[in-house]
């Protein structure tokens, strides 16, 4: 049976990586795709962990040999997931979740229409921007453009397989993991009929 390929997404501050981090450290078998992108690394990223950055150049080519199985520009800068990993990982019956943007997770829609897309979202805008100027990682004028990055990202919500709120964050956390099971679960009972000798 193949794995199963998880996308997360929602408006940066909504506290998506937060929450991925910590599905990942309570789910031993769920593999995070490292994407690659072309923007600045900030203080405590680690290349090769957080992302591999790399040049807008490279970026460029890699497109162009078609190693990416998604992309998209965000804020000016590109961000992409790197095929070959995943698709292996995939093939191994392994379960793979990306953290990307919606644009991005689009595309994966339409390669794998069997993804489960989760999007999360904010309990309210201005909590949203308080999330963002509280962790004092962006200028002011970025975090304008990402609370207007954000509206439209909201406006695709509706296309993902499940909104989940994040509100409290032990909920949230226990929501995604909660879902990612019964995911897990469906699959295999399909594949349980499907393979059964009548
Ligand atoms: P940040 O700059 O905050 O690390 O990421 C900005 C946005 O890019 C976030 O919404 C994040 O989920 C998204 N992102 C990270 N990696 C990828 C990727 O490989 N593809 C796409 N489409 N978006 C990504």
């Amino acid at each position: 049976m193949k794995g199963i390929l998880f996308v997360l997404s929602g408006p940066s501050g909504t506290g998506k990586g937060t929450v991925c981090k910590e599905v990942l450290n309570r789910e031993d078998a769920l593999t995070i795709s490292i994407s690659a992108t072309t923007r600045e690394k900030r203080v405590g990223e680690v290349d090769g962990e957080t992302y591999h950055y790399v040049t807008k150049d490279d970026f460029e080519a890699m497109i162009d040999r078609g190693e990416m199985l998604e992309y998209a520009t965000y804020n000016g800068n590109y961000y992409g997931t790197p095929k070959a990993g995943v698709e292996t990982l995939l093939n191994e019956g392994k379960d793979v979740m990306l953290e990307i943007e919606p644009q991005g997770a689009l595309q994966v829609k339409k390669l794998f229409p069997e993804a489960v897309l989760m999007f999360l979202v904010p309990p309210s805008m201005s909590e949203l921007k308080n999330r963002l100027v509280t962790r004092g990682r962006e200028s002011a004028e970025e975090i304008a453009e990402r609370i207007n990055t954000a509206k439209w990202e909201l406006e695709q919500a509706d296309k993902y397989t499940v909104i989940i709120e994040n509100d409290d964050f032990e909920e949230c956390v226990k929501t995604v993991l909660d879902y990612i099971s019964q995911k897990r679960s469906d699959r295999a009972a399909i594949d349980r009929l499907i393979n059964e000798k009548v």
